[in-house]
């Protein structure tokens, strides 16, 4: 399904579908002009995501190798299928933080190393080795790596008369980059701010505060001056500024909420302890009948409000000699 978003350029939304994601679907957008095209994102490497791309290209008349491509991150669901689509010519932008993580997981290092530091965190062993097999992100991830342009923050990218701005966004991914167009206050902004979902922020190796990088992403991104944001999920129309606002307070409760789980303990609780006490929409459900990928997306929002309070003094973070297991308590 293609859908025109504006006119000059011209921007059009190509809606790939994510099947059994709770996302349900990816916003790839298309900015065309005379002499190039870029496309935003793509899709997991699924036939489904390859097959309604090419198909929203091909409805737009487009030649792949007049076309670039625009990678805000390294998830599965946005590069996953860029390397079978790009044409011989085309070149593929990302960000060089975010292209090192993703060479890192064709090595296998970033996974094992995220499953490591979960298991260290309290999380179960047995839901680490069902999810090994499960996982859509590690599933549907690109087969090959594919060669990348990488960018730095504010590096601008030509097309046409057009100028994009490529602004470093860290907090969902190390390396997240939204894509500002200035001339026409147009942000294309990827995960970092979605409508009518909250991005999942996690913990990453090498980095000690994804939370705080992600709140100070918002700090910045909210005082551009933009009219149109084109998220990369769902309904992508809104306000940034009251967007970023909300992201930032619900982070603030979260933040609340965490310590006051530790405040009504009376012993130092691990970050898997912690995560099955704080609220989370289960739908009625119980914890334990929450999906192992629920449990996991649940453990990584912990793990990053922990790193948060930790980094600020608020909380003590210790090893529980006997377990292994890191335990925190209020300082
Ligand atoms: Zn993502």
């Amino acid at each position: 399904m293609v859908e025109k978003i504006f006119d000059n350029p011209k921007i059009y939304r190509v809606l790939v579908p994510l099947p059994e994601n709770p996302l349900r679907s990816l916003n790839s957008y298309v900015i065309m002009t005379e002499k190039r095209n870029l496309v935003i994102d793509t899709g997991f490497n699924r036939e489904e995501c390859y097959g309604a791309l090419t198909e929203g290209l091909d409805e737009l008349g487009i030649d792949i190798e007049d076309t670039d491509f625009f990678i805000t991150h390294f998830h599965g669901d946005h590069c996953g299928t860029v390397g079978r689509i790009a044409g011989e010519r085309s070149r593929i932008f990302m960000s060089e933080k975010d292209y090192s993580y993703l060479v890192g997981d064709f090595e296998d290092a970033t996974w094992e190393d995220i499953e490591s530091v979960y298991v260290e965190e309290g999380f179960p062993t047995d839901i680490v080795c069902r999810l090994k097999s499960s996982n859509q992100a590690k599933k549907y991830r690109p087969d090959r790596l594919f060669k990348a342009v990488t960018l730095q923050d504010r590096d601008v990218i030509r097309l046409g008369d057009a100028e994009l701005v490529c602004m470093l966004t860290p907090g969902h991914t190390p390396g997240h980059m939204c894509l500002y167009l200035p001339e026409k206050k147009i942000l294309f902004s990827g995960d970092h701010v979605l409508f009518d979902i909250t991005p999942n922020i996690t913990s990453w190796m090498g980095i000690a505060d994804s939370l705080g990088d992600y709140m100070q992403s918002l700090e910045m991104i909210k005082d551009l001056d933009v009219e149109i944001t084109l998220a990369a999920h769902r309904d992508s129309r809104g306000n940034l500024r009251e967007r970023a606002d909300e992201i930032l307070e619900h982070h603030r409760i979260r933040l609340h909420d965490t310590a006051e789980v530790l405040r009504e303990s009376e012993r130092p609780l691990n970050a898997y302890e912690i995560a099955q006490m704080m609220k989370w929409n289960l739908r009625g459900r119980s914890w334990d009948s929450f999906p192992d990928n629920q449990k996991w997306f649940a453990m990584g929002e912990t793990i990053s409000h922990i790193d948060y309070l930790v980094k600020r003094d608020f909380i003590l973070k210790q090893i529980d000699t006997e377990s292994g297991i890191y335990v925190y308590s209020l300082k």
